[in-house]
């Protein structure tokens, strides 16, 4: 018989019709739906509990459970922070960062490998775009921190899509690898404990409205006006940032959401007190919440990062105005934590 896929790729109604297909009764989707994605086992033909027909259809190799080498492991000196360089199976490098905030757990996963964006101050947009990420690939990073966590007796809490690639690029296998994570007889991370963080494509973020789909949306600012931003992120160009706005309130009014703005802080580029009160007037009448995340140096940009004194001056207009805002920690830097940036890193060592 031939092999037909990835069995990671599949979310349950798929399995489902897979293992029917194959002359299975339905009642052992459950059985091995459980022992992937709840248990994270990385060896079916050892799962004792499955019953002879499906032990017998594991046999045959009809699906595969292809799971990613691992080709670093890393932990920050600090201990809140691990990172995993994952190698696919074309030999493709991509990051998964886990983070520990007041003992909960996020994931934080790559949706691509390499990034079609190019923003000028991030090491996935310098390495420019390889291909997208399969819906399980995309899994198989989540699995992947379930079972590093596993031998704490820890699980996965919460779940950011801000590793390498641009989600709302890969639209379509994004949304089936959350509708897999999110399954609760699976991984089970809760829908409103996911985030998309987007570079701003439009479209993508229409769609998510039109389709209602229910998870967190982080948008990449880094600018207030279209000259500070497409100098920092040349797709500014393609969906300028009038229509971005226009897109996030009308996410926010549709959806009855908050959306998270990300803000890289970068010196003397847009941390100036003026941007901040120019972003005041950008968000008017958006329900949001700034994120300032002071610049993490890659080779290929010669930017610094924001001196905390300005840091703090420009969190301080935004939240005068009515804006919640919080600079985030520059957590686990030293095991190179921004995005892209161990890949970027073993590629030169
Ligand atoms: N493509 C998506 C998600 C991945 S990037 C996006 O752009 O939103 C995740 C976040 O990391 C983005 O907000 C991005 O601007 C930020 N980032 C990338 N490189 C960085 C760097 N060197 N320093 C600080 N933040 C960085
Ligand atoms: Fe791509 Fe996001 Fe990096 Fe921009 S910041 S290049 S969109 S991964």
């Amino acid at each position: 018989m031939n092999t037909i896929g990835n069995i990671l790729d599949l979310p349950f109604s798929s399995l489902e019709r897979a293992l029917v297909a194959d002359g299975l009764r339905p009642v052992h989707t459950k059985a091995l739906w459980g022992a992937v994605h709840r248990e994270a086992t990385t060896e079916l033909d050892q799962c004792d509990e499955f019953l002879p027909p499906l032990r017998r259809w594991v046999a045959d190799g009809r699906l595969r459970l292809e799971i990613p080498a691992v080709a670093a492991d890393t932990a920050s000196a600090d201990g809140f922070t691990r990172k995993f360089l994952l190698t696919l199976d074309d030999g493709q490098t991509i990051e998964t960062v886990l983070m520990r905030f007041s003992g909960r757990h996020t994931a934080c996963v790559s949706t691509q490998a390499g990034c079609a964006m190019g923003c000028v101050f991030c090491a996935t947009g310098q390495m420019g775009f390889v291909r997208h990420l399969r819906p399980g690939e995309i899994v198989a990073q989540v699995l992947h921190a379930n079972r590093a966590l596993a031998a704490s007796g820890a699980r996965l809490r919460n779940l950011v899509l801000m590793g390498m690639g641009e989600p709302l690029h890969n639209y379509d296998s994004v949304m089936t690898a959350l509708e897999i994570i999110s399954d609760t007889g699976g991984i089970n991370i809760g829908p409103s404990r996911i985030s998309i963080s987007t570079v701003g494509v439009v479209p993508g973020i229409l769609r998510l409205a039109e389709e209602r789909r229910p998870y967190g949306l982080a948008v990449s600012l880094h600018g207030a006006s279209e000259e500070e931003r497409s100098a920092l992120v040349p797709a500014s160009k393609r969906w300028p940032l009038a229509e971005l706005i226009a897109a996030c309130r009308h996410y926010c009014e549709v959806m009855d959401a908050k959306i998270f703005f990300e803000w890289t802080l970068i010196a003397g580029k847009n941390d100036s007190v003026e941007t901040a009160r120019r972003l005041v007037g950008l968000l008017a009448g958006i329900r949001s919440h700034v994120n300032l995340i002071p610049l993490n140096p890659t080779q290929g940009f010669g930017g610094t990062a924001t001196a905390a004194q300005a840091a703090r001056e420009f969190s301080h207009t935004l939240q005068e105005a009515g804006i919640p805002s919080t600079i985030r920690q520059r957590r686990g830097i030293d095991v190179a934590a921004g995005c892209g940036q161990l890949r970027a890193e073993r590629r030169r060592n």
